[in-house]
């Protein structure tokens, strides 16, 4: 804990005072442009790999990146998706996911989770993922056959992303558009789903 207390000191006594000014503002209000919805998993730093900031980046994380779609529960990740949508009218939703991630390693081995049982249940959710794999990219070796599970995953969870009420009303309107990325954390490199072509492709031009 020592090391977040020191983290913090350093926080409030360097970086605060400079930016004092934006902290104000973002005190009363905020007015996020982008949803990012992605995996809890602690090597995503979202404002690290995105260059952002605070007031940015409206953030819903879980195991998995899961998008729930049953329509009879309520839970966090849906929840925050509605208030993204219809109160803070963000122009962007991202569904990212990520290499090694270990949400997937366990829909692989579900013999893993039988001493988890909340996880079990939940990454019931990432099951479709098996029904939108990509193809394998032989250049990942060893772990091609997991990295083209992830990318369905990000697939089917853009799906059930869009067929949230308030993203299917919003899309209607063209009041946003969703994306879905899959970020390698070896190489640090982003790459972006198109649907027209149901390929991944790298975010950044060559
Ligand atoms: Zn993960």
């Amino acid at each position: 804990m020592d090391r977040l207390t020191e983290g913090h000191r350093r926080f409030h006594t360097q970086v605060f005072p400079g930016r004092r000014h934006q902290f104000h503002l973002l005190a009363e209000s905020q007015a996020p442009e982008f949803l990012f919805i992605t995996c809890s998993d602690s090597r995503i730093v979202p404002d690290l790999i995105l260059g952002t900031g605070p007031g940015d980046l409206f953030i819903s994380r879980n195991a998995g990146n899961v998008v729930p779609i049953s329509s009879n529960d309520v839970d966090g990740t849906t929840a925050t998706i509605e208030y993204a949508v219809e109160v803070l009218k963000v122009k962007h939703a991202i569904l990212c996911g990520h290499s090694d991630c270990g949400a997937m390693k366990a829909a692989l081995d579900r013999k893993a989770l039988d001493p988890l049982p909340k996880a079990s249940r939940w990454l019931r959710h990432v099951e479709a993922a098996f029904s939108h794999r990509q193809p394998s990219n032989p250049a990942e070796g060893e772990h091609a056959e997991l990295a083209a599970l992830i990318r369905g995953n990000v697939v089917a969870q853009l799906l059930n992303l869009k067929a949230q009420p308030a993203v299917a009303r919003a899309l209607a309107h063209d009041a946003i558009s969703v994306h879905g990325w899959y970020y390698d954390i070896l190489s640090g490199r982003i790459e972006r789903y198109d649907e027209q072509i149901r390929r991944f492709l790298p975010l950044l031009e060559p």
